[in-house]
């Protein structure tokens, strides 16, 4: 029996195709509707268009990613996204007829159904799987076991332990451990954790991406997604002035980390900040979606949205090759919970559906010939387990967005760092797992000592080439 941990783009696309190749498999997951496919919304990248090709896909990439991009992975994953797209058609599931252009990408290459594609996919895929028979369980993953640097199996909350030679972790990031966020409650950062504990490396954790467009009417999250910027939205204070001219000439069409910064130093200074939909022209009929949140809020186009920036996707993870093996026989880590190294130091937009979708169905042409993790592109650093004060996620969630959030300083990081050191890394509950991944995102910013992607310290504001390197994690 195969076992995968989580039921995103990732798990599910793992498990149908594990499936349909021969393999038993039962998936487990912490909760059914949890994790960010199911409420991502633009699209996948793919290089599908007539005047496209995986190269120029890999070329934009590569810029996007500021230097730190795993140029392997990077080619992988460009040349095998439309090959996956074919299959995921194959299985039945049908995307729109148009791509759609988004940011840091140089051709139309967003393929997408709806204005929220990522839920489209993630109900075909949960239909799929139980068409077939496939044995979903919700349970939560606490541990793994490891002997011999291999794995032999893991312990749930529930059902307590259970043996297995082969498990695969798609258990998403840890976006919602900061005050703002797009994630979900249950993106926390378990998988990083445990798979840390068990002897897997962690990198790139410096690496938070944030959206500048986040709301939450009545407490309801939402994605106002960049489209709405493209098609004319506004951004403003509560003086009405269009600020973001002052941090880039684009205004709000600036990259996300320009955006985000310029919306975070306008809370800085009291002001409040919000878009304005008005300028669009037929709303209803191309945002529906967001006509329709809108509407549940008794809102409508007219009415400026309140908006801030909100920690939106973790380029960092579990280390992995591009069979999404770890360092640890057995165990495989693919989605946004592995750090391929597709997205360096900032994810270009709509890659991570493609790298997810990727890695789950090509997962079944390699499990039965294990390779192993081998890097030789970083620094390693080594971190010792503390069995100190357990913090509630919500304490954490503010020290994060404080601390360690889009403006960093070596005062803050210091911070945090202190907090985190004292606290308990070392139990199997959420609390410390979300303490253990801010603790390492925590030091992996302290130790990069210049901006980068979307790591972003106002003490060393430039690029340096001396950090032109991935910083790893490994327990002590
Ligand atoms: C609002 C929003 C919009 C987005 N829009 C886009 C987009 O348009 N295009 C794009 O490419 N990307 C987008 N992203 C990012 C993208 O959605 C995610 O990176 C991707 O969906 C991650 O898929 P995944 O399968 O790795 O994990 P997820 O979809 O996050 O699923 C993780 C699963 O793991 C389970 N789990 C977690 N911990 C445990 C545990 N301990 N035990 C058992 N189960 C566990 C959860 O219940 C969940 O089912 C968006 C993200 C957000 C939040």
């Amino acid at each position: 029996m195969i076992y995968v941990i989580g039921n995103g783009i990732a798990g599910l696309s793992a498990a149908i195709s594990l499936f349909n190749s021969g393999y038993k498999v039962t998936v487990i997951t912490k909760n059914i509707t949890g994790g960010s496919t199911y409420i991502a919304k633009g699209g996948l990248a793919a290089a599908v268009g007539e005047n496209d090709s995986p190269e120029i896909h890999a070329k934009d990439t590569i810029i996007v990613g500021d230097g730190l991009c795993d140029e392997k992975a990077v080619s992988y994953v460009t040349k095998e996204a439309p090959l996956a797209v074919e299959i995921l058609e194959k299985w039945g599931f049908r995307f729109a007829s148009d791509l759609r252009l988004e940011g840091g990408h140089s051709r139309r290459r967003v393929l997408h159904k709806t204005d929220e594609t990522g839920r489209d996919i993630y109900d075909f895929l949960m239909y799929k799987a139980k068409q077939l028979g496939i044995q979903l369980v919700e349970d939560r993953v606490k541990s793994l076991k490891v002997e011999n640097n291999e794995i032999k199996g893991f312990i749930t909350e529930r059902r307590g332990e259970i043996s297995a030679d082969k498990i695969i972790l798609a258990t998403g990031g840890y976006g919602y451990l900061y005050k703002y966020s797009s994630n979900q409650s249950t993106n926390i950062g378990d998988g990083m954790a445990i798979a840390f504990r068990a002897g897997a490396f962690l990198a790139d954790m410096e690496f938070v991406q944030f959206h500048p467009t986040v709301t939450a009417l009545d407490d309801e999250t939402f994605l106002l997604t960049e489209t709405l910027r493209g098609e004319g939205a506004k951004i403003i204070n509560d003086k009405g002035e269009r600020f973001t001219f002052k941090y880039h000439e684009k205004g709000e069409l600036a990259p996300r980390d320009v955006l985000s910064r310029a919306i975070y130093s306008e809370y800085l200074k009291g002001n409040k900040v919000f878009m304005d939909l008005s300028n669009i022209e037929n709303f209803e009929e191309k945002f529906p979606v967001v006509n329709n949140y809108l509407k549940r809020h008794n809102l409508s186009v007219i009415d400026k949205i309140p908006i801030f920036p909100g920690a939106h996707f973790v380029d960092g993870g579990i280390r992995v090759n591009t069979r999404g093996e770890t360092n640890i026989e057995g165990l495989y880590a693919i989605g946004e919970v592995s750090d391929t190294g597709l997205h360096g130091a900032n994810r270009l937009a709509s890659n991570s559906l493609a790298e997810g979708l990727v890695f789950g169905i090509n997962i079944s042409n390699y499990i039965d010939k294990w390779e192993g993790l081998y890097f030789n592109d970083g620094e390693i650093y080594s971190l010792q387990l503390t069995n100190g004060n357990l913090i509630d996620i919500n304490e954490i969630r503010t020290i994060n967005w404080e601390n360690i959030g889009i403006v960093r300083n070596e005062e803050k990081l210091n911070k945090a760092i202190s907090i985190y050191t004292q606290a308990d890394t070392f139990s199997t509950n959420e609390n410390s797992n979300a303490a253990l991944v801010s603790l390492l995102t925590a030091k992996a910013a302290e130790i990069r000592k210049e901006s980068r992607g979307n790591h972003y310290r106002e003490d060393y504001p430039s690029k340096d080439n001396k950090w032109k390197k991935r910083i790893y994690f490994k327990i002590q």
